[in-house]
């Protein structure tokens, strides 16, 4: 398909001062001669190029220091977890001993919510956001059954007002001035996977706090994709995935938010291992654990080296982006999207991510009415790269540190095509 981009759209690209960071990263195969259009950064972010290069780095030590190699080269692998937490603080707002890479994201859940999911027979409920991830629907689920507590009765959902998709800080308000006694522990998506609601976390955070509940987020949509102030808005506890706007591959290491307040409560109950454990006495091996006070006590394994070099990598380009800039950049890709489907939109399609920049990232989830998978079909044979969601969702997410404009022009260009010969 011919598609000619107007000049105001080529210029926005030439004026981005973030253009030149697409070279970092490897994009995905040619399709039919011309590149896809890569929206899927919000499922698996792309692969920064220097990702393979310090993996081969760990191998390669590996291969010629053996076991030597915890203590020695550039980056022993004794520590090697504490060279990602500098810049992966930064990118959640947290001090250095809030913050750890560690395990994946579902385990992380378990292991806070274990410290902090703290039932008792009048304060047990579990707040959760409006159609949830469905892992931390299990997880919470899960957690309630633990504690010998009925599901059905711990957990509460968010629900959106009716005829529309997100949930209003009024209806929050609401559902805490009713059940708030009864609230011991938010687990909230900060940025929900399906309509791409960013819900307001100071706010959600000290509502909590002041109906005496924890506020904890899943931040797997967040983390690398808004700007968050962890520290400063009090939360208590986060954790999220590093393989979507993170960058950090398949299956990579997830990221731990503990605020300050809770460093030393080493009253807290926790699931232990030696990972977790007081560093300077570690390798005594000794019977009682000693917790390291902050995140890292609740490590428990040492760390997956090779993944961790995977997000040394994508760290690094966030280092020298920096969020707030990203920041910038999202809000203009993600608004030039809307505008360009508002455009064309019609009776066919419908845009159920908030309107307003501030309730949303770098994401845009288009409802198909009618749905059926064969819009979603076509824009995919015509080289774009996005997801769909059952029942009728496509969710689309403009990555600042590698799409451009041009693209989103592009995929708006197919989209409108492909749903006009649809009807
Ligand atoms: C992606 C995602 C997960 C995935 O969990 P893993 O343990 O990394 O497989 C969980 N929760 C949310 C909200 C997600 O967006």
């Amino acid at each position: 398909m011919n598609i000619t981009v107007p000049e105001h759209i080529l210029e926005m690209d030439r004026k981005d001062p973030l253009a030149s960071l697409r070279n970092e990263f490897n994009l995905p195969a040619e399709f039919k001669g011309k590149p896809c259009i890569y929206l899927c950064g919000n499922s698996l972010g792309l692969q920064p190029k220097k990702a393979g290069e310090y993996v081969r780095m760990e191998m390669e030590k590996w291969a010629e220091m053996g076991v030597e190699g915890h203590v020695k080269g550039k980056y022993p692998w004794m520590p090697y977890h504490e060279f990602l937490t500098e810049k992966m603080s930064a990118i959640v707002g947290g001090e250095k001993d809030e913050v750890v890479v560690m395990n994946s994201l579902s385990v992380n859940l378990h292991l806070l919510m274990v410290s902090f999911y703290r039932p008792t027979p009048k304060k047990y409920k579990i707040l959760i956001e409006y159609n949830p991830f469905p892992s931390d629907r299990y997880a919470v689920e899960s957690q309630a059954k633990f504690h010998g507590i009925d599901p059905a009765d711990a957990i509460l959902e968010l629900k959106p007002e009716k005829g529309t998709s997100n949930v209003s800080k009024e209806h929050i308000e609401r559902v805490f001035e009713e059940h708030g006694h009864e609230i011991a522990m938010t687990l909230i998506g900060g940025v929900n996977y399906y309509s791409g609601q960013y819900y307001d976390i100071p706010f959600l955070t000290q509502l909590a706090h002041r109906h005496g509940a924890v506020a904890g987020f899943d931040l797997a949509h967040g983390a690398g994709n808004v700007p968050l102030q962890l520290h400063d808005w009090g939360v208590d506890f986060a954790a999220w995935c590093s393989y979507k706007y993170l960058n950090s591959g398949p299956g990579a290491v997830s990221g731990v938010f503990v605020h300050q307040r809770h460093k030393n409560n080493f009253d807290l109950p926790r699931f232990a291992g030696w990972w977790g454990h007081d560093k300077e006495s570690r390798f005594e091996m000794g019977p009682e654990f000693i917790p390291i006070p902050g995140a890292e006590g609740w490590q428990l394994s040492n760390p997956p080296i090779l993944p961790m070099a995977c997000m040394q990598a994508s760290l690094e380009i966030f280092d020298r982006a920096g969020m707030k800039s990203l920041r910038q950049k999202s809000e203009k890709l993600t608004a030039l999207c809307e505008k360009l489907i508002n455009d064309f939109s019609g009776e066919r399609i419908e845009l159920i991510t908030p309107t307003n920049p501030d309730e949303r990232g770098s994401q845009l989830s288009i409802r198909v009415i009618h749905s059926n998978k064969k819009l979603f079909n076509s824009i995919s044979q015509m080289g774009v790269v996005a997801d769909w969601r059952e029942p009728d969702v496509i969710r689309i997410a403009p990555a600042p540190l590698y799409n451009t404009f041009e693209e989103v022009y592009r995929f708006c260009e197919i989209l409108k095509k492909c749903m006009n010969e649809e009807l």
